[in-house]
């Protein structure tokens, strides 16, 4: 147990087994802290290890080339207008904003359509490359310890399904919480592990370190110094989505127990066998069929990435 790091959301050092393989069958060693709940990797990768498997491992790993084809932009365009649909009471033309994780830069580049003085900072040479060099946009190829931002400068920071992969997310929040003006937000979405979508073999992913709840994920926010606007349970894909703030307008309470209690239910009742009665699989087999067809339509004869991204916000 000596190589255990203590918990990162309330120091803990008390874990019970959860799962010993990842998505892929490969080995992954997945804990929950009895304390709080928080479920994580443990023995946890060295933020050196993580730098350089984002460096150059992630994107040709998980989207099997380092460079973005025409069918993810044009997928990820149309993801990029939905954040914004839920994002859009918060964000206003003017407003000084840094992506997290911003990938091939396509939200960067959504929010500078809407007037948003947006960047980005993404620690993949391959993606972000692509985002400043073929859609012109200001980006940070680093990791976020390393990335140069001022003190008091931001009105937004958004990091979408970004938390999760860090190693240390409550010194990366309060490194987010520092960059806020007084008022700021951080409008944050990961996947949730209380989540009943996905089949219980397919849970664990090596890039995510940390598995939250709608309670850890709050709490790590509130460690931070940040208040909790509000967190809500996405319709369709059963995310987290939170805004943080740094305005002292704290609208959520935490019961960690009481999550600690749920997370555990849900991880033991959540089986291959009631995976399988519920609808869960066959919507996402359904959805995902029709998929390739519309997207092959909607890039034929498109070569250039940065008219189609254009052409699909011109018309969201
Ligand atoms: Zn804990």
């Amino acid at each position: 147990m000596n190589d255990y790091k203590k918990c990162n959301l309330c120091d803990g050092t008390n874990y019970d087994p959860i799962s010993s393989l990842d998505r892929h069958g490969q080995a992954l060693n997945t804990v929950i802290c009895v304390n709080c709940g928080l479920v994580q990797t443990q023995p946890m990768p060295s933020e050196v290890e993580m730098a350089e498997f984002y460096r150059l491992e992630y994107r040709k790993r998980y989207k099997k080339t380092p460079t973005p084809p025409m069918k993810h932009i044009y997928r990820s365009g149309h993801r990029c207008l939905a954040r914004l649909e839920k994002a859009k009471a918060h964000i206003k033309p003017d407003m000084q904003a840094v992506d997290l994780g911003s990938g091939a830069g396509e939200f960067v580049f959504l929010l500078k359509t809407r007037g948003v003085k947006a960047k980005g900072i993404e620690p993949s040479e391959g993606y972000g490359g692509f985002a400043k060099i073929v859609l012109g946009l200001d980006i940070q190829l680093k990791p976020i310890e390393k990335a140069k931002i001022k003190e008091e400068s931001l009105d937004i920071i958004t990091a979408h399904h970004v938390i999760e992969h860090m190693v240390d997310p409550l010194k990366s929040f309060q490194t987010l919480a520092k960059w806020l003006k007084p008022g700021g937000k951080i409008l944050a979405e990961v996947p949730n592990i209380n989540s009943r979508m996905h089949a219980p073999s397919r849970r664990f992913h090596f890039a995510h370190i940390y598995n939250f709840s709608p309670e850890t994920f709050a709490s790590l926010g509130k460690k931070a110094g940040l208040d909790v606007e509000e967190i809500q349970i996405e319709p369709g894909t059963e995310h987290i989505f939170a805004v943080f703030t740094k305005s002292g307008q704290d609208n959520v309470q935490v019961d960690l127990e009481q999550g600690l209690s749920k997370t555990r239910n849900i991880l033991k009742k959540h089986t291959k066998f009631s995976h399988h009665l519920s609808a869960y699989p066959y919507s996402r087999f359904f959805n995902n069929l029709q998929r390739p067809f519309r997207e092959k339509i909607a890039i034929s004869g498109q070569t250039d990435p940065k008219e189609l991204l254009q052409k699909i916000y011109d018309n969201g």
